[in-house]
């Protein structure tokens, strides 16, 4: 079985709000001093033309893990994903690869603001990028619940190389299994996703798998931006 969906949104689509901004920038939401609010909002009254939010994923079903081993196959190609994320996928009998991206400009346009000395907006400018992409994988990834749940399956959280011990080194083995210029992103050497505001991983599909939550508490990623905000879904988040 390989099953494609792809997926592509608007700005005003998606659940980013000043509240979420906030909270991500370390502010108790609706708390944030000005001139905070009001460059949040400069920033999401252009955000719309900054963005090329496109995201999909592949299924396969030609899977195994190796608990001992900590590896996942898929097809022939073996990924070390090591111990948390081995445990969190053992029960699934699909998978989903998936790739999202908020597209080329809002990285840049980000840069370009700290370039101009503009420095707290072009950090806005970034943070917002991140939630978009953030928010529109929220939201392919509630799709696939949802058609999953029609099918009487269920899914796993979402894993992605460079967090919870897996190596952003084999995201070169991961878009092989994507269709070329999936989405319109693409991999430097060092397996760095282009454009900047990107993300990729997996996701387990079976009856006897569920969305459990992250187990930050048997991680040693002290500075992981996912730590806390991985617990909820966003929308549970202010
Ligand atoms: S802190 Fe949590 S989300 Fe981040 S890498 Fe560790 S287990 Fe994964």
């Amino acid at each position: 079985m390989m099953e494609l969906q792809e997926y592509s949104y608007r700005f005003d689509e998606l659940e980013v709000s000043t509240a979420i901004i906030e909270k991500f920038m370390g502010y108790e939401p609706g708390h944030a001093p000005e001139p905070i609010p009001q460059l949040i909002e400069e920033v999401f009254a252009v955000a719309h033309d900054y963005c090329d939010i496109k995201g999909g994923y592949v299924m396969q079903d030609d899977i195994r893990i190796d608990r001992s081993e900590r590896t996942l196959r898929i097809n022939n190609t073996y990924f070390e994903i090591k111990k948390i994320i081995s445990n969190q996928l053992r029960k699934m009998d699909n998978i989903a690869l998936f790739a999202c991206t908020a597209g080329p400009r809002i990285g840049a346009y980000s840069k370009e603001l700290m370039h101009e000395g503009d420095l707290v907006k072009g950090y806005i400018a970034d943070v917002v990028g991140s939630e978009i992409v953030e928010s529109a994988m929220d939201k392919i990834q509630d799709d696939l619940e949802q058609k999953m749940e029609a099918r009487g399956l269920h899914i796993t959280d979402r894993y992605s190389p460079g967090y919870c011990g897996w190596s952003v080194g084999e995201q070169h083995k991961l878009f092989s299994f994507f269709p070329n210029d999936f989405c319109g992103i693409t991999l430097t050497d060092s397996s760095l996703m282009e454009p900047i505001k990107s993300v990729s991983g997996v996701i387990g599909i079976g009856p006897n798998v569920r969305r459990k939550g992250y187990v930050c508490n048997m991680c040693d990623m002290v500075n992981c931006i996912y730590r806390e905000k991985r617990h909820t879904k966003r929308a549970d988040r202010c």
